[in-house]
Order: C-alpha cells, then sequence, then structure tokens
C-alpha cells in the first residue's frame, strides 16, 4: 500500500534528505586518493548527530554503517572498509538519514583522481538516467513511465540496467511501497499522483545487468567485474509535479573548490 505524504510530511523529508545532501558536500571535500571508507564514515555519522538527526542506514537490517561506499565492480551495498581509495576509481556513497521520523536517503558516485573516459561516460550516462527518470514522476504518468525512462536511456549506451535491486517508496521506513524498478515498460504499475514519495536511484553496469552478492552479505558486486554507476535522488510529487528534496549542490560546490 502507498502512503501518500501530506505537505507537512513533504517539509519534514525534505529536510531529511537535505541532511543527507550536506552529508554528501562533506564526504566530496574529504573523499580522494587515500581517503578510506572508515574515516568518511566516520565523518558522515558525526555531521548527521550534529544535525538533530540519526543515520538512516545504521542498525537496519543489521547494516554496520551509516554509509554504504561502493568501489568499481561493486554496484551497491558496499560496507566501509580501512582499503584507503585509489587513483581512477569510481565509488558509489550511498547516504540515509531519519529526522523527526523520516528518512532521507540519497547517493552520488564519486570519481577518485584521474578516472577513465569509459568510466566517466559511464557515470555521465548514470546521473542522465536519474534525471530522466525524475522528469517522468508527474501526474498522468505511472511507475513505469520512469522505469521504461532510465532504462531505455542507459540501454541505448549499451550498458546493463540493474534487476535485483530497485528505487522505493520513501517515508517512515525506508523502504515502502511501491517499488521503482529501473527496467520496465510504459504506462505500467502504479499512477503516480500528488503526495508520492519515491527515491529513485539508477543503478547502471558497463557491461552484464547481472549482479551477485559476496560473502559478506552486503556488498553487491557485477558479475563480469566490470563497474557499475549509482546516483539517487529524494522526490515528491508536488501539484503534479516531480520535485527533487535531495540535491547534489553541496557535491557539485565542493568538487568545484577542490579544483
Ligand atoms: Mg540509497
Ligand atoms: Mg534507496
Amino acid at each position: 500500500m502507498i502512503i501518500y505524504k501530506t505537505a507537512e510530511e513533504i517539509e519534514i523529508m525534505r529536510e531529511a534528505a537535505q541532511i543527507v545532501s550536506r552529508t554528501l558536500g562533506i564526504i566530496a571535500a574529504e573523499i580522494g586518493p587515500g581517503a578510506t571508507p572508515n574515516k568518511l564514515d566516520a565523518i558522515a555519522e558525526e555531521y548527521i548527530l550534529s544535525q538533530n538527526a540519526v543515520p538512516g542506514f545504521k542498525g537496519l537490517y543489521g547494516c554496520p554503517s551509516t554509509l554504504l561506499i561502493s568501489v568499481n565492480e561493486q554496484v551497491v551495498h558496499g560496507l566501509p572498509t580501512d582499503k584507503p581509495l585509489k587513483d581512477g576509481d569510481i565509488v558509489s556513497v550511498d547516504c540515509g538519514s531519519v529526522y523527526n521520523g523520516y528518512y532521507g536517503d540519497h547517493a552520488y558516485t564519486f570519481q577518485i583522481g584521474e578516472v577513465s573516459d569509459e568510466k566517466k561516460r559511464l557515470l555521465k550516462v548514470t546521473y542522465e538516467c536519474l534525471m530522466l527518470g525524475i522528469a517522468e514522476a508527474k501526474l498522468g504518468n505511472r511507475i513505469g513511465d520512469i522505469s521504461f525512462a532510465i532504462q531505455n536511456h542507459a540501454e541505448k549506451h549499451g550498458y546493463g540496467v540493474v534487476r535485483d535491486l530497485v528505487g522505493h517508496g520513501l517515508g517512515k521506513t525506508l523502504h515502502e511501497d511501491p517499488q521503482v524498478p529501473n527496467y520496465g515498460r510504459r504506462g505500467r504499475g502504479k499512477k503516480i499522483q500528488d503526495g508520492l514519495t519515491i527515491a529513485i536511484e539508477p543503478m547502471i553496469n558497463m557491461g552484464t545487468e547481472k549482479v551477485i552478492q559476496l560473502d559478506d552479505n552486503w556488498t553487491i558486486v557485477t558479475e563480469d567485474g566490470l563497474p557499475s554507476a549509482h546516483f539517487e535522488h529524494d522526490i515528491a510529487v508536488i501539484n503534479g509535479k516531480p520535485e527533487i528534496l535531495s540535491t547534489f549542490d553541496y557535491v557539485e560546490d565542493a568538487l568545484k573548490n577542490k579544483g
């Protein structure tokens, strides 16, 4: 059952999303060759707690960390380690918060040092998939229109669209109805209407769409070992149109300032 949100609830969710956005901005300033995921995780947790919020993932489903940090062929759900990031990596940083009982959940894939043109293209197309999907989250459409837009753009570029993990409704719980797959058909699925709050999160692989889970029971990796990218925003449908509750502005400002 989809739980549609009131305007007041959406404003709380906007703050939850913005806390994550600011956290990712801080991570953007810190991340680079030599940075360790565990250090980034500690920085994120400290910041979220300073914002009258709590980390959204830590403790949920047994998750041990504030951030999920997925490097190269890791698609999502990578657990932070002490292994330093290195030049040429691409790194998805996924972060959740709970603020006044509501979740924020969003993610950005960072480039570490000098990244190959192939990887840059994967990141660009995955980001475009996210924005094309968001544009479809409007009155008169169905969830399948979001899914189709993402799949169509990714496959046009020859990329694999992950099937096993999907976007989702968001609210007082991290994963609510409806599921928001990154593949699907136009005009299918639930109708989009005001008060719908969802996390849209394309996970796009350079090669095969197939993924496997590592023995840690968390980390999802591509079956062929080729890199994967992941961008996520939190969306509310307001007055028939998608509004992005999260933002990459803090990330982009931080990356600009690093030069
Ligand atoms: Mg997420
Ligand atoms: Mg999510």
